[in-house]
């Protein structure tokens, strides 16, 4: 298909779904509910068949990571938001100043119409359907552009959607940037696009021209903090685990670690000895992931020699096992102590396997660090919850915070997910995501008594009142 017949298409594909909407007009609890069930019954019935095509996407996709930090993912939401919906959905009364009374005040939440997702390939299922879960929970209709890095994945995607949802509920266009340059520029009722800071700059400004509202998930460098003395087990494997499931591909892995600098000597020991522990067989085990593309990969490479040409300490967990097919983009856990701060891995984001380690004195200097840089999607602090604790999280803003843990605020369906500045605008997931993607319809009802001639003219000393 040429651009312009993908234009054409997904303008007749919005003009369907809004006269669509139009014409059924909101859907009540039964059928949101029945929408999101279609979904959860076809994510199951495809469980095998979506598995096989994201590990054919990525070479190397842990089976185990795609149940558990997708489809998962994905059915979590759906029965958190089929059991909440009722009362997001319910009306909500508010306050009547007694001076209007009597009358009533009441905030309806209504869908918005037709909702665009806009998705990246790192977490090609849950990016692409839990927003989806979420539109639908709101009563919109929705359009999906997944990304163009994870074909097979996006196929199957497509497939199974055409298969429970007919293209007024539910359509899913396939392309690359010239697609999603098309798509950011229809005029949605809502666009959700998850992916980099950069593109999604491109999105929002395309967005504008249509006064479509958006709610940006971007990227950044999110921080890990370990507290003085707190290189323990359970610091370094929750380390691990945010760092190396996906291989790092991972929009709310930990970027860096700021270690005191009384610790880090042990803090190197326990991540090479954790690595070796989660994967027995090195980067060969079927559990670790690869790089998604080519590019991909040699951007990390080039990351890591940058890095060591300029002086810093790598450290490489085992042996890429290149001989293994499908492997070849395995990239080694990896380790990079003290980079400089205009190091290339000091300023991108870096997206896969490689924890480059900072050390630190005071607390204050750890905060003074993550301040200097724009503000992160997450932030991590691994220590008791005392006084440096509270003054991190008072003093530091990030999109999201673990205390203790990584990734693993992502789970939680009853806290809004976003970044901040450069990391994000907007929120969603449970009830933050309904609230998104309805409009908070404010409503005031007259009652049949008020003031007289307090309203109007000619006004009356009761006028006085308003201001007293
Ligand atoms: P990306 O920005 O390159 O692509 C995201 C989507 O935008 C894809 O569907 C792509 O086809 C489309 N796109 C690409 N160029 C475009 C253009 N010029 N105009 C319109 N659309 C365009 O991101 P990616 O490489 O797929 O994903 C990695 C990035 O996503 C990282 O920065 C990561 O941090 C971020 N991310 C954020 C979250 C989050 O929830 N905040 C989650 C996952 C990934």
């Amino acid at each position: 298909m040429t651009l312009d017949e993908d234009s054409t298409r997904m303008a007749d594909l919005l003009h369907r779904q809004r006269h669509a909407f139009l014409h059924d007009g909101p859907p009540g609890l039964p059928l949101r509910k029945a929408r999101l069930a279609r979904l959860r019954a076809a994510v199951l019935a495809h469980r095998e068949a979506i598995k096989d095509a994201v590990s054919a996407d990525f070479g190397n996709r842990s089976r185990h990571e795609t149940d558990i930090m997708e489809l998962a993912c994905v059915v979590q939401a759906i029965d958190y938001l089929s059991s909440h919906l009722r009362r997001f959905m319910k009306r909500e009364r508010r306050h009547v100043h007694f001076f209007y009374r009597a009358a009533r005040a009441y905030v309806e939440y209504q869908p918005l119409g037709v909702v665009g997702v806009m998705a990246p390939w790192n977490y090609p299922i849950s990016l692409t359907l839990v927003p989806l879960a979420t539109a639908l929970a709101a009563g919109n209709r929705a359009m999906l552009k997944p990304s163009e890095l994870t074909p097979r994945t996006s196929e199957a995607l497509r497939h199974m959607l055409a298969e429970a949802f007919s293209e007024e509920e539910v359509a899913v266009v396939l392309g690359g940037p010239e697609v999603g340059a098309a798509f950011s520029a229809l005029p949605f009722d809502h666009l959700l696009f998850t992916g980099s800071t950069q593109v999604g700059r491109k999105v929002m400004r395309a967005a504008s021209d249509n006064l479509v509202p958006v709610t940006l998930e971007l990227g950044g460098k999110s921080p890990a903090i370990v507290a003085c003395g707190h290189v323990n087990d359970r610091t370094v494997q929750s380390l691990v685990y945010g760092k190396l499931s996906n291989a790092g591909q991972t929009c709310v892995a930990p970027d860096y670690a700021l270690v005191h600098e009384d610790d880090l000597e042990a803090f190197i020991a326990r991540y090479t000895a954790t690595v070796q522990r989660f994967y027995p067989d090195g980067p060969a085990s079927p559990d670790y992931t690869t790089i998604i593309s080519d590019r991909h990969y040699d951007r990390l490479r080039g990351l890591v020699d940058d890095a060591r040409r300029n002086g810093a300490r790598v450290i490489e967990v085992g042996e890429r096992p290149a001989h293994l097919p499908g492997r070849e983009r395995t990239l080694v856990p990896t380790l990079v102590v003290n980079a400089g701060d205009e190091a290339p891995l000091m300023q991108e984001e870096i997206f896969g396997p490689i924890l480059p380690v900072r050390t630190y004195g005071s607390i204050d200097k750890a905060i003074a660090y993550v301040n200097a840089r724009p503000r992160p999607l997450a932030l991590y602090y691994f220590g008791a919850e005392d006084g440096d604790c509270a003054r991190l999280l008072a003093r530091t803003t990030s999109g999201n915070v673990g205390i203790n843990n990584t990734l693993m605020h992502v789970a939680q369906d009853d806290l809004p997910f976003g970044g901040v500045g450069p990391s994000g605008m907007g929120a969603y997931h449970g009830i933050e995501g309904f609230r998104a993607m309805s409009h908070a319809k404010g409503v005031f009802v007259q009652g049949r008594w008020n003031f007289p001639g307090l309203l109007h003219a000619p006004f009356g000393k009761l006028a006085d009142m308003a201001i007293s």
